[in-house]
């Protein structure tokens, strides 16, 4: 008997689909931890003593040519991070008579830190969310190593990089 045209069903489509890109696999695949980052950059950590005062800060961030330190005790226990951010606000609220204030008047002592395991996408988030720049890098309770967000991004634009080169090589042969 012949059979007449019958429209396909939602039922007949179910098999399962998959999905070649995702945030994820853009990312390294999720792969890239902040281990790639301390490979490439040392792990230099620059501190500072709570008892410091801020013109010291500004002297230590202008010579290292970084945006935040670490503050720590004679232990090199972590209490806290200062940012240049955190000084130029101590600025607006006392203009011209920052500099004497201790660190650990205008410290942040509340610090998210990271492992080198964690992937460089979740510390990215969590900088983001946070609206931070720096994070500090942990052993147990050693400091390690301090990862920015602009090597982050910079990390991740090399791998960019080498990816599209990748492709053109496929397709030029
Ligand atoms: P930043 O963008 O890193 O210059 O810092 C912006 C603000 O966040 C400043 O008040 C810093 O003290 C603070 N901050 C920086 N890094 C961290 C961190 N890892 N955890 C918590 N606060 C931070």
């Amino acid at each position: 008997m012949p059979t007449t045209y019958q429209a396909p069903r939602k039922s007949d489509n179910q098999q399962k689909k998959t999905v070649s890109q995702s945030t994820q696999s853009n990312f390294a695949a999720g792969t890239a931890t902040v281990q790639n980052i301390i490979a490439n950059k040392g792990d230099d950590v620059f501190s500072i003593s709570p008892l410091d005062n801020l013109g010291k800060a500004v002297e230590l961030l202008s010579e290292k040519r970084i945006g935040a330190l670490v503050v720590t005790d004679s232990d090199n226990t972590l209490l806290g991070i200062l940012s240049e951010r955190d000084i130029v606000r101590k600025l607006a609220e006392t203009p011209g008579r920052t500099l004497p204030h201790k660190v650990e008047q205008v410290m942040t002592s509340n610090v998210e830190v990271c492992t080198r395991d964690e992937a460089l996408v979740s510390v990215l988030r969590r900088m983001t969310d946070g609206r931070f720049r720096h994070m500090p890098v942990m052993e147990g309770k050693k400091l390690v190593g301090v990862v920015t967000i602009g090597d982050v991004v910079n990390y991740r634009l090399n791998e960019l990089e080498y990816e599209t080169l990748q492709l053109k090589q496929l397709v030029v042969g």
